[in-house]
């Protein structure tokens, strides 16, 4: 080598960031190697392990680190016997560090090492180690701490509903025990508490359930049209009684049964629908149903409420279906209710396979998208156990004329007249409603009161001008007036009876029995 070349090695040894030196290994009468000598060392070396040079060079390492562990000098030897360089990470017990070392062979029993101190890395990889076994003994820990919670709240609800029933049961039995309107007031206000807090027990069990992945869903046959006017009942009169209109469509290719989990179905549409009329103040509420194809046995249910409510604020939207979230939570918050429905039915109706999202802005109302899908219906279930409602034996299906404006209304009418047995036409105001009583022959007429044009009382008072007396055609007021003297009009301008909206089945069950008798069996 020239000497150019090598003053050129000389400034990469002595510049070099890794510590560097050159040793000669020393043996033992066996043969072995046993300890090391220092030839030459770079600043580096210094400056990493912290030993001067001038203290170390001649000297072996066993003289100047006598706790240097056999390995370090042996995998050394390795290097020399072999001719081969090797590169490791160990930690060195005299220097109380870790190096990553590049050992090559020099001949002659000498060797080089270059060795860069690694103690920081190694360090938080072991520190990160030891965070991640804490973390997973943490999540361990939880996870056992949230079945253990879950259990908890499950048997909680369990015992606490058992004597609830009791409390309702018996407050039922005192409202219908002969009690002084006072008495009876007190006895209906412990029977609504108590369903109040069934109600939310119901909900704290049905997620602890589903937490806990014990919640397992039912099929049987759903008759999806029963479904709808159902939960339609259920909140027509709270929504009326807020001037809400609340509309419902089924689409005309929804099946009339499917077969999934009815009860947990009614109770996501309930929860949507419930939350629809609460928060709503004026304008509509709209439920609507749509079917999708069959594929492979399973077909699409999606449903939709919408409402012309506040709207959701987009920071409170995104936390929507966490369980306890509320919009207006805290203390002075105006609206009822746990905060647990939407969690609820969102877990639902991903056990449907489903999926429930909401469209919403403040302002601007709020429409919740549910998806779940069903199976084409086996021909047993709900259908088959459904309470016996039809009238039994008409001599031949009643034929009912419906005189309507109102498009929820008309359905609910429909739902009812199928229920019983009946056959039905609809017309929507009086003149179409004389037109077709002149055109048809119909057993009775069901006549709204108020529609626009001709209302139900002047529409009455032309058929009846027109009538034979031996055809005296039964029209019987279907109103939401439901004072004396509503009742007193409706007689004066020629009506035979009066319902009351809302409508329900038993009343016009009744009715029909009262006024169609000699077409009954
Ligand atoms: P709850 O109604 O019992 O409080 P939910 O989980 O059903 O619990 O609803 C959570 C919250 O989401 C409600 O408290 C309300 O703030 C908001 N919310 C749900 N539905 C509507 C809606 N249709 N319009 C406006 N806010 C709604």
């Amino acid at each position: 080598m020239s000497g150019v070349e090598d003053g050129l090695f000389r400034q990469l040894f002595e510049n070099n960031l890794s510590g560097c030196g050159l040793h000669e290994l020393l043996y033992g009468a066996d043969g072995q190697a046993v300890d090391y000598r220092f030839l030459e060392l770079n600043p580096a070396f210094e400056r990493i392990t912290g030993l001067r040079r001038s203290e170390l060079l001649g000297r072996t390492v066993l003289e100047v680190l006598p706790t240097t562990e056999p390995a370090w000098i042996r995998r050394y030897a390795e290097v020399v016997s072999s001719g081969q360089s090797i590169h490791f990470e160990e930690f060195s017990v005299a220097l109380g560090r870790w190096f990553e070392v590049m050992a090559f062979p020099l001949g002659e029993h000498r060797f080089a090492a270059v060795f860069t101190d690694i103690t920081a890395r190694m360090r938080s990889v072991s520190e990160l180690r030891e965070t991640q076994e804490t973390l997973r003994q943490a999540l361990l820990q939880a996870e056992v701490a949230n079945v253990a919670k879950s259990q908890f709240l499950a048997t909680m609800s369990h015992e606490i509903r058992t004597p609830l029933n009791g409390v309702i049961g018996m407050a039922d039995l005192l409202v219908q025990s002969g009690l002084t309107s006072e008495q009876e007031a007190m006895a209906e206000i412990i029977q609504d508490c108590g369903e109040a807090l069934v109600a939310v027990v119901g909900d704290v069990l049905d997620l602890a359930q589903i937490e806990s992945g014990r919640m397992q869903l039912q099929t049987q046959d759903v008759d999806v049209r029963r479904l709808v006017e159902g939960v339609h009942g259920m909140f027509v009169n709270t929504a009326k009684s807020k001037g809400l209109e609340f509309l419902v469509r089924v689409d005309p290719a929804v099946p009339q049964f499917l077969c999934g989990d009815a009860v947990r179905l009614r109770q996501v549409l309930i929860n949507l629908v419930g939350n629809a009329v609460k928060f709503t103040s004026q304008g509509r509420i709209r439920l609507a149903v749509s079917a999708g194809p069959n594929t492979s046995g399973r077909i699409p249910l999606t449903w939709e409420v919408s409402d012309t409510g506040p709207g959701i604020p987009a920071e409170y939207a995104a936390r929507l279906f966490e369980p306890f979230s509320q919009a207006d939570g805290g203390p002075s918050r105006r609206h009822g209710g746990t905060g647990l429905g939407l969690a609820i039915a969102k877990r639902l109706v991903e056990l449907m396979d489903g999926t429930l999202t909401a469209e919403t802005a403040p302002g601007c109302g709020t429409t919740f998208h549910c998806t779940v899908f069903m199976a084409p219906a086996s021909g047993a279930g709900e259908a088959d156990h459904r309470p016996p409602t039809q009238i039994a034996g008409w001599r031949r299906r009643p034929s009912i004329l419906v005189v309507e404006d109102d498009p929820t209304c008309q359905f609910t009418m429909r739902m009812m007249l199928d229920e019983l047995g009946c056959d039905h036409a609809e017309v929507e105001d009086g003149n179409q409603a004389i037109a077709a009583v002149r055109a048809g022959t119909y057993d009775l007429v069901l006549m709204d009161c108020q529609m626009p044009e001709c209302d139900g009382y002047e529409a009455t008072r032309q058929i009846r001008a027109e009538a034979t007396a031996t055809s005296r055609l039964p029209i019987i007021a279907v109103t939401a007036n439901v004072f004396t003297e509503d009742r007193e009009r409706c007689t004066t301008f020629g009506m035979d009876d009066f319902l009351a909206k809302p409508l329900s089945l038993e009343a016009l069950r009744a009715c029909l029995r009262c006024w169609l008798r000699e077409l009954m069996l």
